[in-house]
């Protein structure tokens, strides 16, 4: 089978590789389309993936074979790779006690999901609702993230909500926030074609926050105190600081985005209003599960996410990870093996 392969620093190359067979307990997924990751591209950019792995952990397709001992799964079955649970017996994949992460779908050096086959255990992929399309399942696993980030904080049916940076994970926190009853849904984000999508999904305002003061903007739309809460999704030199001066006394910020940089914070203006700062990391089985229920719902909307211009072949990949490497205006890059 063909496969996008890590060879060191920004350098990945297609290669024919053995395709994998299932063992005991393994099923084979074809897979349909895989999402390009922001945290693949960090991988790519800064030498991270371990030489000679498969990246690719955002993807859908369908189950190909199945090995012995596999119960449930059959050859033609749709569906997401990851999300399941670890049965009983099995201890949950993590990145070591220190850290929330949990390794979702694959272990690299491994089969990832940039290759025409995935191989996994039988409990790590989940079924795709029918009505549920290949352009919006593609997406599982960031909205898994942002149903995390939207669960763990202090999120409120009726609140008002201020998501900063309209990259896919902004505009699925967008989507989930929608879904979960928000009266407002203020989207900040400078790219043309990012603030769009926003505006299409439903955004209540979207701001560019180069040419607008987002925070005096931002309070003045919420009664002069500021939101309760804000989402940062940019991982911008000066979204931190934003957001915490963009909330109310005792508001809240939910950081997702993860910058490689120093990020400069003031403190005196937000201490003094004793706000809060969350972080939010990866995802569980249960927001999977609650993702695919909104999809199978029609509450997200991959339309103005996934279009033509997403998708790329093996032959792109080297080109796409090196440009994605600086901020780009263009939303989501998906492979069609
Ligand atoms: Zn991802």
């Amino acid at each position: 089978m063909k496969a996008a392969v890590m060879r060191g620093e920004q350098r990945i190359e297609i290669e024919d590789v053995p395709t994998p067979e299932p063992g005991p307990g393994q099923v084979l997924i074809k897979v349909k389309y895989s999402g390009l990751c922001g945290s693949d591209v960090h991988r790519f950019q800064y030498g991270m993936a371990e030489p000679g792995s498969i990246m690719g952990h955002e993807f859908c397709g369908e189950v190909a074979a199945v090995g012995t001992d596999v119960n449930g799964w059959k050859e033609g079955d749709r569906v997401v790779g990851g999300g399941g649970a670890n049965p009983d017996g099995i201890p949950r994949p993590t990145a070591g006690a220190r850290y929330s992460a949990r390794t979702v779908g694959f272990k690299s050096p491994g089969w990832g999901g940039f290759a025409e086959f995935a191989l996994m255990d039988d409990w790590r992929p989940l079924r795709l609702p029918d009505n549920v399309s290949w352009e919006t399942a593609v997406l599982t696993e960031p909205c898994a993230i942002a149903v995390h980030a939207v669960r763990r904080s202090a999120f409120r049916v009726g609140d008002q909500v201020v998501v900063m940076g309209a990259g896919p994970i902004g505009l699925l926190t967008q989507q989930v926030l929608q879904a979960g009853g928000a009266s407002a849904v203020y989207v900040s984000e400078p790219a043309p074609a990012r603030a769009e999508a926003a505006r299409k999904l439903g955004a209540t305002e979207v701001f560019d926050p180069i040419k607008t003061d987002v925070v005096s903007t931002i309070v003045e739309l919420s009664d002069g105190l500021g939101v309760p809460l804000a989402f940062d999704c940019a991982a911008a030199r000066p979204t931190l600081q934003q957001g915490l001066e963009m909330v109310r006394r005792g508001g809240e910020v939910t950081v997702i985005s993860m910058a490689w940089e120093d990020v400069p914070l003031l403190t005196v203006e937000w201490i003094g209003r004793e706000v809060e700062m969350k972080a939010s990391y990866g995802s569980t089985p249960e927001d999977w599960r609650i993702v695919l229920g909104l999809m199978e719902q029609g509450k997200i909307d991959s339309g103005p996410m996934v279009g033509p211009e997403s998708f790329i072949s093996f032959d792109e990949m080297q080109a796409t990870l090196t440009r994605l490497m600086t901020p780009q205006d263009d939303i989501q890059s998906v492979l069609a093996p």
